[in-house]
């Protein structure tokens, strides 16, 4: 029997192009789809893509899309890795830009455009592929199924998740006609919203069916607190809203085969090297001291602000903390501020996989005190790489990380430290159980190597997209 066909679409795809999670799920879930599906992923091809580097070619295909009274001219280029057919669409508009989204201070202007064009260019290879399921993720990629509706496309069935619901792609009413979307969808049932256009909304509502990535995140964008003005619409239809768990590819984050590292490990000795080479590369002293450390965009939900305000304790504290991160220039001149005060915090403001890979096996503890977080997969990675992460439980960090209190050696799940209030007290409260956690070896050492063993594969997480796949096929 030969495979069903499935069109994975995303704005960004680990190892083309990242900016967080998405890229990570998008390399990694196709892959695990892969062993059911014949699956193509399509991405843009922005300039920052070594075509060189990963064979990419030349389709003789290409189109022509006029918007706003310009014609576009979108060209296909395509690579083979691991099994998975990759797709760039390129055209200049939409790649030739030195960030994927916007400068560290805004989007860019014309993103409507941009990301417009990738979603009839989809739509354009969708009508000449016939693929049996497409599925899209996130703003960028959410027009597609309205886009088939549009253009009359009939038979093919779209999934649509929703990765963070903090990023609709509103625009404004007048960018309806520039990318060329009839104004019969300008309403309250489809992709209005407070007199502007919003891609995801429209996502929500032709897609048939809507997945986000955790079960309590799924849960909790439907109250006005998460819900970012999208809750009652989702309420609307949460018949067909999912909450599936993301996974994390464990084949590249493997303490024991990670290139990235100059000590991979499967022991807490062989981890304590790598801690040690981190310290010398920094100006962070003691290999006794618990190391704290955070990887992430610098941004409110990732609670950077709370971080900021436990630094000034953790300053005068017998501890060290390393803290990877982009974005926001003013948490960045914050954080400075704070190395210059303390030094016993080492701050590195860019976007850096390699040192990431070597923080999460450098550290003792990770802290992830997120306000809100779909998923999340940086407490994974850390858990996986023998530290204990220390969570706000909220969204997929509630349905990830379970309380060490309640440890029990024969459960399948990770523990860390949680605490239920984004607030300082909380949050300094639970930093002080991990230094009394790290004073008692025997059991840190215990909960560590039940972590690293972990499952936190996408294999049970992609057997659910499978069969809602085939709930829709069927
Ligand atoms: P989000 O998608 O909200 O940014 P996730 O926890 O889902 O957060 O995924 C973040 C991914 O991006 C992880 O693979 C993490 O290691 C990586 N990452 C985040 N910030 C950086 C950075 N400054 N340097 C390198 N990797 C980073």
């Amino acid at each position: 029997m030969t495979k069903q066909s499935l069109l994975f679409c995303a704005s960004e795809v680990y190892p083309f192009a990242k900016t967080g999670g998405l890229a990570d799920v998008a390399y990694a879930l196709p892959k695990e789809l892969s062993k059911s599906y014949g699956v193509d992923v399509v991405l843009p091809l922005y300039q920052s893509i070594d075509r060189n580097k990963f064979g990419i070619k030349k389709l003789s295909q290409s189109c022509k899309i006029k918007l706003d009274g310009k014609t576009h001219i979108i060209e296909l280029y395509a690579t083979v890795m691991e099994g998975i057919g990759y797709i760039f669409v390129y055209t200049p508009v939409l790649c030739d830009r030195e960030f994927l989204y916007g400068t560290p201070s805004s989007g860019y202007e014309d993103n409507h455009i941009r990301f417009a064009l990738l979603n009839y260019a989809i739509v354009d290879l969708i009508r000449s592929s016939k693929y049996d399921i497409v599925h899209c993720n996130d703003w960028q990629t959410a027009l597609v199924p309205l886009l088939l509706d549009q253009e009359k496309i009939d038979g093919i069935k779209t999934v649509f998740t929703i990765h963070n619901l903090a990023f609709q792609g509103i625009f404004s009413y007048q960018a309806l006609q520039k990318i060329g979307i009839s104004e019969k969808y300008f309403t309250m049932e489809c992709l209005e919203f407070y007199g502007q256009i919003n891609f995801m909304k429209a996502a929500i509502c032709y897609a048939d069916l809507v997945t986000t990535v955790s079960p309590s995140y799924a849960q909790e964008i439907l109250t006005h607190e998460f819900g970012c003005g999208l809750e009652g619409y989702l309420t609307h239809y949460k018949e067909k809203l999912h909450g599936i768990l993301n996974g994390l590819d464990i084949d590249f984050f493997t303490p024991k085969t990670d290139l990235f590292l100059s000590y991979p490990f499967e022991t807490l000795t062989q981890k304590n090297l790598n801690k040690k080479e981190f310290l010398k590369k920094t100006s962070l002293k003691g290999i006794k001291k618990p190391l704290f450390v955070f990887v992430g965009r610098m941004t409110n939900q990732k609670g950077i602000e709370l971080l900021i305000e436990v630094l000034e304790d953790l300053g005068n504290e017998n501890c060290n903390v390393a803290i990877l991160g982009d974005g926001n220039e003013y948490y960045t001149k914050e954080l400075l501020n704070l190395t210059q005060k303390y030094k016993n915090i080492d701050c590195r403001f860019t976007y850096d996989e390699k040192l990431s890979h070597q923080l999460y096996a450098s550290g003792d503890f990770f802290l992830m005190p997120s306000l809100f977080e779909p998923c999340g997969l940086t407490q994974m990675i850390s858990m996986r790489y023998g530290a204990i992460a220390v969570v706000h439980s909220v969204g997929g960090l509630k349905d990830s990380v379970f309380d060490y209190k309640k440890f029990d050696t024969n459960s399948p799940k990770g523990y860390g430290i949680v605490f239920t209030q984004p607030t300082k007290e909380a949050f300094l409260d639970a930093i002080t159980q991990a230094f009394d956690l790290y004073a008692t070896k025997k059991e840190y050492n215990k909960i560590v190597k039940h972590n690293m063993n972990c499952d936190f594969s996408w294999e049970e997480s992609a057997k659910l997209y499978i069969n809602l796949y085939n709930q829709i096929k069927g």
